[in-house]
């Protein structure tokens, strides 16, 4: 069995971008050492790290030279491709495996992941030709949405077909002619994420669920917790942690869920921190990015509690007119609220520059001074 890293080793971060700057950061409060790989030679975790590597992620003997000073490797950023973490996972444990990854970061291996461990999700079927899209689209009704198999995020790769009016063939060259999923759409009343972590050794803990708000396809607002009944609370947490044991996580799985009424559907897993769960910095007892560490470093799991109702709203490029900076003394002028900077150079509308948490002891004051100091950031 694998011995735990103790502090004062070195854990190599996949990945440079704000997961892993934060996730740096709780490594560094726990007395690590951290190491970053990233393609861009100003990935913004690198201003975090002792040491910061670029090279291409299929560079494989830069991937050998960066394992070979880590007691531990994991990932924040979910498009390497798995032979990177297989070849670094030969020189020290690597957390999640290229096997997890490989399934997380392709939609049809997601599905018939779950399909297969009996974990419910939306109705789907696999496209693999144009021709085959319309009699599947029969068979699923309207409405459906096509997404492509591999590299969608943020509703990137997704097409909605809301009735018979739309032509399936436009939609299979909008994706650019690559394998897809058709799913049926869900009207569901919620969308929620739970993140969970699980040790080599099978401990496992799940934070409360979260109630994810999106704005052209982005998460806008998380609210912790989520607005749900007890019950479905925990069945959701029961249901993430099927989906971490059956999967065999190592590390953090944020896992995307629609409820609808009493029913509980994934929709989409997450092998890394998630961007649901950066309130847990300022409202559980354990962060997300210290959860992260502690799993994949074999450490005891902190306790998950939350300590304030929370709601956490993104910082998009968008709030950077003609490149200025925002006046963050609202920020200031807010009681309970935490600006996160994630120190990237560019603002680019759509870009996730950094995040706001506002905690209160009501979830909707908390939802409702997150959301009036967003509106006034972007005045
Ligand atoms: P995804 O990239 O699959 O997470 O999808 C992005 C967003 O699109 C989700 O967070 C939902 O808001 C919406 N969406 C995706 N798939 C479905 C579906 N089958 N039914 C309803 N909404 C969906």
């Amino acid at each position: 069995m694998e011995a735990p890293l103790a502090p004062g080793g070195t854990i190599g971060i996949l990945g440079g971008g704000q997961l892993g700057r934060m996730s740096a950061q709780a490594a560094r409060r726990l007395g690590y050492k951290v190491r970053t790989f990233d393609p861009s030679p100003d990935a913004c975790a690198s201003g975090v790290s002792d040491l910061h590597m670029t090279a291409a992620w299929d560079d494989l003997a830069a991937v050998r030279r960066f394992a070979s000073g880590c007691g531990r490797i994991t990932l924040e950023f979910e498009n390497i491709p798995p032979a990177t973490v297989a070849e670094a996972a030969r020189i020290c444990p690597a957390h999640p495996s290229a096997e997890v990854l490989a399934i997380c970061q392709n939609r049809r291996r997601e599905k018939e992941f779950l399909r297969a461990a009996g974990i419910p999700c939306a109705p789907f079927e696999v496209v693999e030709s144009s021709a085959a899209l319309a009699p599947a689209i029969a068979r699923m009704g309207h409405p459906c949405v096509l997404k492509t198999a591999a590299f969608g995020y943020d509703g990137k790769g997704q097409v909605k077909l809301p009735d018979a009016s739309a032509d399936p063939a436009a939609a299979w060259d909008r994706l650019g002619g690559q394998v897809a999923v058709l799913e049926g759409w869900v009207p569901f009343d919620l969308e929620i994420s739970v993140l969970v972590a699980r040790t080599a050794d099978g401990r496992t803990a799940a934070f409360d669920p979260a109630e994810n708000l999106h704005r052209n396809h982005i998460l806008h607002l998380s609210l912790s917790p989520a607005r749900l009944a007890p019950d479905l609370a925990s069945r959701a947490r029961a249901l993430a942690l099927r989906v971490a044991e059956r999967i065999g996580l190592v590390g953090l799985l944020g896992v995307e869920m629609f409820v609808r009424g009493d029913e509980i559907l994934v929709n989409e897993l997450a092998p890394r921190p998630h961007n649901s769960g950066h309130q847990t910095l300022e409202c559980a007892t354990t962060s997300q990015f210290e959860q992260h560490i502690r799993a994949v470093c074999g450490l005891p799991l902190g306790p998950t509690a939350a300590t304030s109702p929370a709601a956490m709203v993104n910082l998009l490029g968008d709030l950077w007119r003609e490149g200025r900076e925002p006046d963050w003394s609202k920020v200031d002028a807010v009681p309970m609220a935490t600006l996160h900077l994630y120190g990237k150079g560019r603002a680019a509308p759509g870009r996730k520059m950094g995040h706001v948490t506002v905690l209160r002891p009501l979830l909707a004051e908390a939802a409702s001074a997150a959301e009036a100091l967003h509106a006034e950031l972007a005045r």
